[in-house]
This record gives C-alpha cells, sequence and structure tokens, in this order.
C-alpha cells in the first residue's frame, strides 16, 4: 500500500546542516518515501537579518500547516541578544519528550561498551531551559529553574508508556534532589508516584552525579533514563559519544499535536564545508520520522542499507579506524553508499525492525488535582547592599521588621550568615534576609511551626526597608502547602 504523502518542513540549519541534510533527503527520496517537503529558513541567516528569535513571522505559518518538521542542526549565535532556536521551537510547539536512542554497533563501529542499547527521554521545555535570568546587583546574576508537577507527570508518563511499548524492561529516573529539594525532588517524587502504575517495569533513581558517571562505564546496564532538561542534554552527548561519535544518534522531540526531528549533535563548525560530517545521526532521525509518519516499510529499508554500510566498513572520519574500517567516504559519499545499499539487509546487525506507529502517546488527560491550602507564613526579601557586614545587615533589618514579622536568618549565596555565621564565609553584595511571623516557634530549627501573616504585613515591611534606602532587588513569598513548607531552608539553618 502507498502511504499518502505526508507534509514534512525542512531546515537544513546552519554549520554542516545543509550537508548531512542533503545526504538525508537524497536518502529518504530513492528509498521511495512518501513526503511532500517544504524547506524552511531557520538560524543565523535568519538572525543576520535582524530577527533575533531566529524564526522568521512567515516561517511560523509556515510551521502551522507541517506538524512534522526535520531540522537540522542550529548554531546559537553567543551574547545576550539571542534566544536559541532550538530551544524557542520545542517550547513554542510544545515539544515535552525528547527521546535520544544511543545504541552501539560494534564491532564495526569501535567503542569500549559493545552492549550498550538506551534511549535517554529528556524533559524538553522547563528547567533552567525557561531561560529567565536576570543580573540583580554588580556582582550576582540568576537563572530561574522552573519544574511543574504537570510537566513532570507528562515527561515520566511519556517514558513508562515508551518503555513498555518498545518492550524495554527498566526505567531509571536521574535528579539531583539531594540539593534541589523543592524542583528535582518534584521530578523525584512523580517518578514514584507513577511508577507505582506501572509495575512490569523496574524502576530506579539515581542521584545524576553518580548516575552520569555510572553510565558513562557501564552503560549497559542501562536501558530507558528519564530525566530533568539540563541533565538529559548533556547525558545524550555523552552516550552518543560512547556508541564511538556524537555524529550517529538521531533524536525525536515529540509534542501532543506535533513533532520534530533532528540530529543530536550540534552544527559541527569545525566540519563545515568539508564534506567530512557523519550524517547518520539526521538520517537516524529521519528513519525515526518515517516511523512515526507511518513509513515502517521504507524506514526498515533505509535502516538495514544504513546498517549494511556500517557492516561494510564504509565509514566517515569520525568512525574510521584502521583495522576495522575497510573505506573512508566524505558526507556526500556515505549517502550515496547507503542509497547503493537499499534492499540489502545486514549480514550481522539485526535487521531493523521499525513498526508504523506515530511517537506520540495518549497520555490521558491530566488528573484534576484540588487546589492546595496555601498560607503566607514570611517573606525572603533580597537586597543589593555592598559594603556592610552579616551584622551591621542584620541589627538593622531586626530594628526595621514590622508588627507582625521578625528576621528569621540571613544568607548570602544560601549560606546562612545571620545570626551565628561562619567566619570566613565568601560574602558577595547580594543578600537574602527571611522575615517569618512574630507567632512562628522556630525554637526547634529542624520543625519551626509557622503562623499566617497577611500579603499587607509583607508590603509594610518592603515599605520599612525602601524608606530607610536598602536596595529591594526582589522578594519570594513563603508559603506553607496543606501545611508543608513550600520553601527550602538555608545552609546552616
Ligand atoms: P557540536 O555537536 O556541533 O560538535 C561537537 C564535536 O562533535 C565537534 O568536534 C564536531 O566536529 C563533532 N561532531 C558533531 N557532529 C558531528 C558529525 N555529524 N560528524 C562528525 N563529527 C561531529 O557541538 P558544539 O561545537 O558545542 O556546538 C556548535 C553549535 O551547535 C553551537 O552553536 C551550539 O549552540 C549548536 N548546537 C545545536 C544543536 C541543535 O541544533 N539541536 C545541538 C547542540 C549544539
Amino acid at each position: 500500500m502507498v502511504a499518502l504523502q505526508t507534509r514534512v518542513a525542512v531546515a537544513p540549519g546552519d554549520g554542516i546542516g545543509p550537508e548531512i541534510m542533503d545526504a538525508t533527503l537524497r536518502v529518504l527520496e530513492a528509498a521511495g518515501a512518501q513526503l511532500d517537503l517544504k524547506e524552511i529558513e531557520l538560524g543565523q541567516a535568519v538572525y543576520q537579518r535582524g530577527e533575533t528569535s531566529g524564526v522568521a513571522p512567515e516561517t511560523w505559518e509556515t510551521i502551522a500547516g507541517y506538524p512534522v518538521i526535520l531540522k537540522g542542526p542550529l548554531t546559537t549565535p553567543q551574547g545576550g541578544s539571542f534566544k536559541s532556536v532550538n530551544v524557542t521551537l520545542r517550547k513554542s510547539l510544545g515539544l515535552y519528550a525528547n527521546v535520544r536512542p544511543c545504541k552501539a554497533y560494534s564491532p564495526y563501529v569501535r567503542t569500549q561498551h559493545p552492549d550498550q542499547d538506551l534511549v535517554i527521554i529528556r524533559e524538553n521545555e522547563e528547567d533552567l531551559y525557561a531561560g529567565i535570568e536576570h543580573r540583580q546587583t554588580d556582582e550576582v546574576v540568576q537563572c530561574l529553574k522552573l519544574i511543574t508537577r504537570p510537566g513532570c507527570e507528562r515527561i515520566v508518563r511519556y517514558a513508562f508508556d515508551f518503555a513498555r511499548i518498545h518492550g524495554r524492561r527498566r526505567v531509571t529516573c536521574m535528579t539531583k534532589d539531594n540539593i534541589m529539594k523543592q524542583t528535582d525532588g518534584l521530578f523525584h517524587q512523580v517518578f514514584r508516584e507513577i511508577a507505582a502504575e506501572y509495575p512490569d517495569i523496574e524502576t530506579d533513581h539515581m542521584i545524576i552525579d553518580i548516575g552520569a558517571a555510572r553510565m558513562a562505564v557501564h552503560p549497559s546496564q542501562f536501558d530507558v533514563i528519564v530525566t530533568l532538561n539540563l541533565y538529559g542534554d548533556i547525558l545524550s552527548d555523552i552516550a552518543a559519544e560512547l556508541t564511538g561519535s556524537v555524529g550517529m544518534a538521531g533524536s525525536a522531540n515529540i509534542g501532543l499535536h506535533g513533532a520534530m526531528f533532528e540530529a543530536i549533535h550540534g552544527s559541527a563548525p569545525d566540519l563545515a564545508g568539508k564534506n567530512l560530517a557523519n550524517p547518520s545521526g539526521l538520517l537516524n532521525a529521519a528513519v525515526m520520522m518515517l516511523a512515526h509518519l507511518g513509513q515502517a516499510d521504507t524506514a526498515n529499508r533505509i535502516a538495514n542499507a544504513w546498517l549494511s554500510t556500517l557492516e561494510q566498513g564504509i565509514h566517515t572520519q569520525d568512525i574510521f579506524q584502521r583495522g576495522t574500517s575497510f573505506r573512508k567516504v566524505g558526507t556526500r559519499e556515505f549517502g550515496d553508499e547507503v542509497i547503493a545499499r537499499l534492499g540489502e539487509q545486514p549480514r550481522v546487525f539485526q535487521p531493523a525492525s521499525y513498526t508504523a506507529r506515530p511517537m506520540q502517546l495518549d497520555l490521558g488527560s491530566a488528573p484534576q488535582r484540588r487546589a492546595a491550602r496555601k498560607e503566607l507564613v514570611g517573606a525572603d526579601v533580597f537586597l543589593h547592599e555592598a559594603h556592610l557586614s552579616p551584622e551591621a545587615l542584620g541589627e538593622r533589618l531586626e530594628s526595621l521588621a514590622p508588627a507582625h514579622l521578625r528576621l528569621k536568618m540571613i544568607t548570602n549565596r544560601g549560606v546562612k550568615v545571620y545570626p551565628g555565621g561562619v567566619p570566613g564565609t565568601f560574602l558577595t553584595d547580594h543578600w537574602r534576609c527571611r522575615f517569618v511571623s512574630t507567632e512562628a516557634d522556630i525554637s526547634d530549627p529542624r520543625n519551626p511551626r509557622y503562623r499566617p501573616v497577611s500579603y499587607d504585613d509583607v508590603l509594610a515591611l518592603l515599605g520599612r526597608l525602601h524608606a530607610r534606602g536598602l536596595d529591594i532587588i526582589k522578594t519570594e513569598h513563603l508559603y506553607l502547602f496543606d501545611g508543608e513548607r513550600g520553601f527550602s531552608l538555608g545552609q546552616g539553618e
């Protein structure tokens, strides 16, 4: 049966992008992929025309009619005026799941981990990639890490459903919740809750630092890894590189309504225009795209030709090894060699077995949650003050607290410096001053019992600090949610 032509927007990208895209599209065409392709321009050329987002308004209109994008890597210019197009696309199109399979092709592609076959499922929209950054004082800048419960639920459920559908036995969650108890703690908590619904899948949790170290040394012990955005980005480059080259792995960005397929690597400016880049990452992404679009026969035809090419030692320079490889080829020639093998089956590798299946998963509707009982119990007021000792600032603030609030502590870079700081703590011009209700019982620091205050109390506090010339840079309210503390303690509090 001939599949209907499916609309795909194609962005060749920057650096090596046009070369690997050309090789990939020639393979797709030769294999008979039924695609209605429309080229779009993203990235450097658009930035250079003054569009700081890297996406022109007319491109957004095209993308609206093309729910699937095949994208080459894009260069993000350095400097504060430009936002990453990759991040803009993932967030604007709601592509919340980034699926990154990283598999070894030993013995034809040399690797120390011949049994590696893992999939990283990376949350794709939240975390530090919210890109909310501020300079607050002469010395301090801030990046907000935003983690949402619905965001955690979607990605964790996606990982479990993915594992179940693809016959994978274990899902490992990686976070840093020993330090970030609220943000990474929520991700881990949601993982625990959802894991209970999948008793057929083994689960475990690792702190990201030891998890990454283990993955780098024993990648074959991992199956599916689900993690937050930044950790997933770093882990997947490591995992791809372990297979022999970062140029090998493709990736799928999946949303509720759209999808974008790309290589996991970047635009490799060092190789651009030299016909040296390995097009396999983008080709593997295109193969996933074909299966997603219902063209599994074509996906398997291409994947088998690609496996045969690898087996026969036709390698780009990044995976070329004397003794294992037979011939070193350029980007274009590698594409030609894959085309020449269309219809072949690999002799040693297992033939590809893609099935026609959308990568969008029906996760059902998010559970309706009762809003928690939220009580304001204090405020962290952040001040920009140079040339002040913690004691001098503390005494000044004690005297300025209004009727219902009292100063509980001051931290500098998160470390408690008042009352009772440690001499030698490095100090900057950025102070977090925690005020809590005067009626709070804080005699037991491990179990403080807070009492509600009103918003007017916080305004009165801010008014008094401002009137005495203190430089307030921001305020964070301290809330209890159903009686549970919704803020972290200061280091040493
Ligand atoms: P990179 O992935 O482009 O390159 C890292 C190293 O891997 C380089 O030595 C490069 O030569 C090699 N490499 C990458 N792809 C290869 C391939 N197909 N074949 C052979 N070798 C390959 O990372 P970078 O240098 O840190 O980033 C360059 C630019 O790419 C930056 O502007 C970055 O923002 C951007 N980037 C884009 C994406 C994306 O579009 N999704 C992802 C990562 C980085």
